[in-house]
């Protein structure tokens, strides 16, 4: 049993002002691994504080002395791969290979930002005038439990890159991840104040950040509804907002696809980080008449699928994060039945053996139309809707009718094709053929997934103010 009772402001662990805890349950066997003591408004406001006062000397530093700090916290989290995905798959319940993904996405973030940084110029000539890009200021980071130090590492690099502090609120349920990269970031010696961390409630914590006129920016990445409710209390001090919020993306498999690579992909999509992803495929568009071939192919490759202990290196889906999230994936489940959308495989309940987690069953749903709930609204888990398609042109049609615009895949033989349709969907990132992560690349959502974009030069620039200085001849 492991109790984190404390908090990181301007250098230092400390312990909090708010004596609330809250116990961490294990995804896995829903017995408690813990509890974490949770910050307070004083507590968020002296972070804040700490973030403010450390902006006046680092946002004057050069890019050579941010590389140097990016490089030192890469160093520190190299040191520690096994710990970190040992306290995800314990925590989180991420699976093994998750978890291995995400722990590369954490370094990929900080040589991205050094790579940003080698090459960025932060003066600008527009016009006849010069433009200096500065730090727009203390930035409040707010996240959710699906990626935790992913989100962290993602965000704090482009912070420290941008030259801004940061005052970081993840989910109080990822305690146990925090305090591990805390020590890491600890170790990596950075100036006092340029990260402060509180564990701590949405509607405390987070709250505060929205609010306190001293943070400039906030960048959110969680549910639509949510980011809905800061982005409201952040136009009252006109804070900027990059929200990287929900989605239900859509996966386009053109009828020349190769059915024997695209759909064990598409379940790959539709399933990945056990479907508590917002990038998931969750709705795949399959050409009519090549409905029954791809039924046939996901029940052998679903017979095969292992569900259970993240830990083994083999399982593809893991627990879902809470007893909560459980509940809501069921009751989407239920509520597909209900809509008269017919089961391929997986339903309601738990998978044998696994009464004690929060394990569900990845389903896949057929006979689904795009108007039923269950093609509409985010599930957060390994559910999958099977839409068929007549023409490309519906096809796209259908990818498109969505509030979201996050992510989307096409496949097909034909690169071109391909690309003439995934140039046609509104989304902010479109896989063609595979899935994969290009940390220079823009990343965000059209519609509501959000505002503004990460990573790479747009990524960076949210986190920048330009500044035109103009002396007319
Ligand atoms: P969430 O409820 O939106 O929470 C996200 C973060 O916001 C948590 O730290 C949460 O704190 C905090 N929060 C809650 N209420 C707040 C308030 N009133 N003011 C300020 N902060 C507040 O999301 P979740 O349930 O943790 O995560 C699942 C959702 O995140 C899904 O809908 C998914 O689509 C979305 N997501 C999006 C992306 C993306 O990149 N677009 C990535 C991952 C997840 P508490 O934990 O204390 O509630
Ligand atoms: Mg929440």
């Amino acid at each position: 049993m492991k109790t984190i009772d404390k908090i990181y402001i301007n250098g230092e662990f400390v312990t909090p002002q708010g004596t609330e805890y809250f116990d961490l349950i294990s995804p896995t066997t829903n017995e408690k691994l813990g509890k974490v003591r949770l910050g307070n408004t004083e507590d968020t406001q002296n972070a804040i504080e700490a973030a403010k006062n450390a902006l006046k000397t680092f946002s004057k530093t050069t890019a050579s002395e941010r590389i140097q700090y990016l490089k030192n916290i890469k160093s520190a989290i190299e040191k520690r791969k096994d710990d970190f995905i040992d306290v995800m798959t314990e925590e989180y319940g991420g699976t093994f290979q998750f978890a291995s993904v995400s722990y590369d996405y954490m370094l990929k973030s900080f040589e991205s930002a050094i790579n940003l940084l080698n090459n960025y110029d932060f003066t600008k000539t527009m016009g006849e005038s010069e433009v200096q890009m500065t730090p727009i200021g203390v930035v409040g980071i707010i996240i959710p439990w699906n990626s935790s130090n992913g989100f962290i590492c993602s965000k704090l690099s482009t912070a420290i890159a941008a030259g801004c502090t940061t005052v970081i609120k993840p989910s109080e349920m990822s305690a146990q991840q925090t305090q591990l990269i805390l020590e890491c970031l600890h170790e990596a010696n950075l100036p006092k104040g340029v990260f402060n961390i509180v564990n701590g409630l949405g509607e405390v914590v987070g709250a505060e950040i929205s609010r306190n006129p001293d943070i400039s920016k906030i960048s959110f990445t969680g549910s639509t509804n949510v980011g809905k409710i800061i982005a409201k209390e952040a136009v009252n001090t006109m804070k900027r907002v990059t929200l990287e919020l929900g989605g239900k993306s859509p996966n386009i498999i053109l009828d020349d696809a190769d059915f024997s690579k695209a759909i064990p992909l598409a379940l790959g999509a539709a399933f990945m980080n056990s479907g508590q992803a917002c990038i998931a495929g969750t709705r795949l568009l399959i050409p009519e008449n090549k409905l029954e071939e791809t039924k046939l192919l996901i029940k052998e490759i679903a017979s095969n699928f292992i569900v259970g202990n993240p830990k083994n290196p083999n399982t593809a889906v893991g627990p879902m994060v809470s007893e909560k999230q459980y509940n809501r994936v069921q009751d989407y489940i239920q509520i597909g039945i209900n809509e008269g959308a017919e089961i391929l495989t997986g339903g309601l309940g738990k998978p044998e053996g696994l009464e004690n987690g929060n394990f569900v069953k990845p389903t896949v749903f057929v006979n689904v139309t795009n108007q039923m709930r269950i093609a509409r609204e985010e599930i957060f888990g390994p559910v999958l809707s099977i839409i068929t398609y007549k023409t490309e042109e519906e096809a796209i049609e259908i990818a498109n009718d969505t509030t979201y615009g996050l992510q989307a895949y096409v496949s097909s033989s034909n690169t071109e094709r391909a690309h003439r349709v995934a140039s046609q969907i509104n989304a902010g990132r479109v896989q063609i053929n595979g899935i994969g992560h290009d940390p220079m690349a823009p990343f965000g959502g059209f519609k509501q997934s959000g505002i503004g974009r990460e990573f790479g030069t747009l990524g960076l620039e949210a986190y920048l103010e330009p500044r035109a200085l103009i002396q007319p001849k």
